[in-house]
């Protein structure tokens, strides 16, 4: 089967963006990959690679210690992709993009800084049944430390928010509600802009999990009006061991830092230390440096390809792959909501996604199996794991009808 539309989607020209990827020429035996576990992590286009290996061999040098004039140009490549990453998220002021490891240490962050300073006994903070184990443990160990207790939001059966127990969970005793903008293991777009203003409205902070939201769509900060935001480089095209963390300004001056150490301090002796004005606050240690620099490539990239029509082409995919798949006998569509990014979790009658998987990849075919690391979600659904098909705008029709067949296949393994 094939796309009855592929030319609709002509705003982008995607055989020569897959030109830009090196991993998706890959074969194996002869077969071409077809990747479709973006949700995890997204292969990186060359001018990624080639901008850090330039850096490693032309330009390294440690940042924010320089006294020479390398680690000066060092330093200015590195805050100058600080504005880039603030002009990405629509937001003026780079002071508050803190450079972290990902979203897992930008989300423990918030929880332990915030939490420290905010956070006090019968306090109350809330998270939804959808979350990524990164926006779930973190607020748990919180809370038990600080005597707060922890509220959830409800999902319903097609994987939204239950907006009415939200406002009904929202009061003055909430301090923060730590929400995903997108679930990884549903691909619900959650209403942010709704969430962000009712938690407003009784004085609640919101941090946003921005993991499956900026690969995806256009994100302005300024507008959705959030707190905290957190996302990851290797997840829109650039390098692992490297993500933001965007927070106020003004919260985050008032913040204590959460890593101790080198680079993060105003003055020190033995006896005391005063910390730093953030950003520097919370980057203490040596940065992932040359890390910094290949995801303000990657945000180079998206921009020079428009996000806007990455979403659009995107939401394209997510359309006819919802469509083929709807069509396959005994299988079921975990996250059914109204406004979805291109992510597609599904079961299959009486076959475990983990050998659904392992047949697929005898075809080069690469989806998540398992839970996602969204537990609650599975025990929503009442299914013990799913199958993900998360797709990019490298991701090519045929891909989705070689992801369909290999179903098929599966099926014929196990009838
Ligand atoms: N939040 C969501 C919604 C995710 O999908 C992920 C990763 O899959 C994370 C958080 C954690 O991201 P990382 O492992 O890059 O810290």
């Amino acid at each position: 089967m094939s796309n009855p539309n592929k030319t609709v989607s002509a705003s982008l020209d995607v055989d020569k963006i897959r030109q830009d990827f090196p991993m998706l020429s890959k074969r194996i035996n002869g077969k071409p990959l077809v990747y479709l576990d973006n949700g995890a992590t997204t292969q990186k286009p060359l001018s990624v690679i080639k901008r850090m290996e330039r850096f490693d061999t032309e330009e390294y040098a440690t940042v924010r210690r320089g006294a020479y004039q390398l680690g000066e140009m060092a330093t200015n490549t590195y805050e100058e992709t600080r504005k880039k990453l603030a002009r990405f998220l629509g937001v003026e002021d780079a002071r508050q993009i803190i450079f972290t490891s990902g979203t897992t240490q930008s989300i423990n962050l918030v929880a332990y800084s915030f939490g420290k300073k905010y956070i006090q006994s019968g306090d109350e903070v809330m998270i939804s049944n959808m979350e990524h184990h990164a926006n779930i443990i973190p607020w748990q160990t919180m809370c038990e430390e600080r005597g707060a207790t922890l509220k959830i939001i409800p999902i319903n059966d097609a994987g939204e928010l239950i907006m009415e127990d939200y406002d009904r969970l929202l009061s003055s005793k909430t301090k923060i509600v730590a929400i995903t903008h997108v679930s990884n293991a549903l691909g619900t777009i959650n209403p942010v802009k709704e969430i962000v203003s009712k938690a407003h409205a009784v004085g609640a902070k919101v941090l946003l999990d921005g993991a499956q939201s900026t690969p995806h769509m256009k994100v302005d900060l300024q507008d959705i009006d959030c707190d905290f935001y957190a996302f990851s480089g290797h997840k829109i095209y650039g390098p692992s061991g490297i993500g933001v963390l965007y927070g106020k300004y003004e919260l985050l001056k008032e913040m204590p830092p959460y890593v101790t150490g080198g680079e993060m301090i105003n003055v020190v002796t033995l006896e005391k230390t005063t910390y730093a004005k953030p950003p520097a606050r919370f980057e203490g240690g040596t940065p992932p440096i040359t890390q910094v620099i290949g995801l303000g490539e990657a945000v180079d990239y998206l921009t020079n390809i428009g996000i806007e029509k990455i979403d659009a082409y995107e939401r394209e995919l997510l359309a006819y792959g919802t469509k083929v798949l709807s069509e396959i006998p005994g299988l079921r569509i975990i996250g059914t909501a109204k406004h979805k990014a291109s992510i597609i979790s599904f079961v299959l009658e009486s076959v475990h996604p983990h050998d659904v998987i392992t047949l697929l990849d005898q075809d080069l075919v690469a989806v998540r199996g398992g839970h996602h690391c969204a537990q609650p979600v599975m025990t929503r659904f009442c299914v013990p794991a799913t199958t993900r098909a998360s797709m990019s705008f490298y991701n090519k029709y045929e891909e989705i009808d070689a992801l369909a067949a290999g179903i098929r296949k599966v099926q014929e393994v196990f009838a």
